[in-house]
């Protein structure tokens, strides 16, 4: 391992729920958050997905499977990643972006004070029954 000019952030490991992806994030994480977009609602089967990103530079695939599947939801723009054996999703990325969204449950520890949601993206889509996270961005 090259720690040499690592800072002294904690690596965050995470993957999918039959453990075929894997990966680490040794950098900070940037603006949780939970988003109730319609491509957040289908592709998760749920009310809303939550996110953090990490930057590429610290950021690395280990599991057996490599790289998720990509899904491109805006083919070119935007793609996000689930394992193709459990279906979990992992992560999404911009198309040139430095920075991998990450779904806050593929975390192992995801409860940590860092990802605590501080906004609701696309509140406008978001579903009646279930309270919004408070912008605290
Ligand atoms: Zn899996
Ligand atoms: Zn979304």
């Amino acid at each position: 391992m090259d720690s040499t000019h690592e800072s002294v952030t904690a690596a965050r490991t995470g993957g999918c729920l039959c453990g075929l992806i894997r990966f680490i994030a040794k950098g900070e994480a940037d603006y949780p958050h939970t988003c109730s977009c319609q491509h957040c609602k289908k592709r998760g089967g749920c009310p809303m997905m939550s996110w953090v990103a990490f930057s590429l530079d610290s950021f690395e695939w280990t599991g057996e499977g490599g790289e998720p599947t990509w899904y491109e939801t805006f083919p070119g723009e935007t793609k996000r990643g689930f394992c193709p054996t459990c279906g979990s999703h992992v992560a999404a990325i911009d198309s040139g972006d430095t920075w991998m969204g990450v779904n806050i449950p593929a975390l192992d520890e995801p409860d940590g004070d860092e990802f605590v949601p501080v906004n609701q993206s696309f509140r406008g889509d978001a579903v009646s029954w279930l309270p919004q996270v408070p912008d605290r961005s």
